[in-house]
């Protein structure tokens, strides 16, 4: 189990620089490649550099450079043909060979089972000249049939880089959620996932929250305001970037002005989206209501927010550390572990404050040692309501 929350945070940390810069590990380190003066699109896997040298999924680029390419189960290489001449791709060992004698070792791989190799070497040996291009980055492939001279390309595809810079950042996202996906139903096949969930933040508590939560390798999720999404820019972003989902919990926490209308929740839920936007570049689906859904989230309010496209949770497992100034830590720690004994999945509803964070080791601790995986709400979950809390 822990295994697989390693796996799951490292897939995620591997996806943080994009998140917040716009491009993943690969993304960072990402070149465009271009013969003569198309951009080719790479779907899936994609080029990188490594130390200095780029490599490219060889099977996609093959034909732009009018290569021939055949794959050999048996000797597990790729064959690399034009007229005479002749590569071959050793994915055993690793190694490039060319027909005349030439051997390159460490220098082909697999990636998403895709056979990545040299780009430059492979385009010089097919009679191409490469030259690297710093705006982009471009590693530009060219015979004699090319149109533009290097000064101008990148003004030439600027416009094509920018979607295919888009496109590649969509597909990285759907990946990654459908892998937190996967991820989560192993989770739930082979042991208890609980969802951990704090409400009314971000807080001065929230750092703390999270360096607790970060000691028990426990993900949590936050349904934060929109104000103080705003006010705790830079700790949304680091709670984010460890993993942890984001929420949506409205504007006003007045129950008189959300509940005034149908609109008037759906319109809180947006604009606390746009401080969320605003503060880490992404938005989210996820949304609990002030309160709870019940009993304001009547038929039409629930549509509401269901066609504007929110997934609305709530907690089946009360810690009523918001009831009164007061209550003592023990309290919320029985609260918490009296009622997720008698949930499938639990969902705990905590709110950021003084005593909470004192309860949290506590509760982390009854967790882990009755076999819970804390993770995070993904935005693919089919929600838990009051009405269906036994889920
Ligand atoms: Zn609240």
């Amino acid at each position: 189990m822990k295994k697989y929350i390693f796996v799951f945070i490292l897939l995620i940390m591997m996806f943080i620089p994009f998140q917040s810069f716009g491009a993943s590990e690969s993304v960072n380190n990402f070149i465009y490649i271009v013969v003569n003066d198309d951009l080719i699109s790479f779907h899936d896997t994609y080029p990188i550099v490594r130390k200095g040298i780029t490599y490219v999924p060889i099977g996609a680029l093959a034909e732009y450079l009018n290569i021939e390419i055949r794959w050999d189960q048996k000797s597990y290489c790729v064959f690399l043909t034009k007229n005479d001449q002749q590569i071959v791709l050793d994915l055993s060992s690793k190694s490039l060979f060319t027909k005349e004698g030439q051997i390159i070792t460490d220098s082909v791989f697999l990636e998403n089972n895709h056979t990545m190799a040299p780009y430059k070497f492979i385009a010089n040996y097919f009679g191409y000249q490469v030259s690297y291009i710093g705006e982009g980055p471009i590693a530009r492939a060219k015979d004699e049939s090319l149109s533009v001279g290097d000064d101008e390309l990148f003004f030439m595809l600027q416009n094509k880089i920018l979607k295919e810079k888009e496109r590649i950042l969509g597909e990285i996202q759907k990946k990654k959620e459908a892998e937190a996906q996967r991820k989560e139903l192993l989770l739930r096949e082979k042991g208890k996932i609980v969802y951990i969930t704090f409400d009314d933040g971000p807080t001065i508590y929230t750092e703390k929250i999270i360096h607790i939560l970060d000691q028990y390798h426990a993900k949590a999720t936050f349904f934060m305001l929109s104000g103080r999404i705003k006010t705790y820019k830079n700790v949304v972003r680091k709670l984010m970037g460890e993993g942890h989902a984001v929420g949506l919990h409205g504007v006003s926490h007045n129950a008189k002005k959300i509940y005034k209308s149908p609109n008037t929740v759906v319109s809180e839920m947006n604009s606390c989206n746009t401080s969320l936007q605003e503060a880490t570049g992404t938005k989210t689906n996820l949304i609990r209501v002030p309160y709870g859904s019940a009993p304001y989230m009547t038929k039409p309010y629930r549509k509401a927010v269901e066609i504007a496209g929110y997934k609305m949770w709530d907690w089946n497992v009360d810690s009523r550390d918001s009831l009164g100034k007061n209550i003592s830590p023990s309290v919320v720690i029985r609260n918490v572990k009296n009622q997720v004994k008698k949930q499938k999945t639990p969902i705990i509803l905590l709110h950021e404050r003084s005593t909470t964070v004192k309860a949290l080791p506590e509760i982390l601790k009854y967790l882990k040692e009755n076999g819970y995986t804390p993770i995070p709400i993904s935005k693919t979950q089919q929600p838990i309501n009051f009405w269906n809390r036994k889920y």
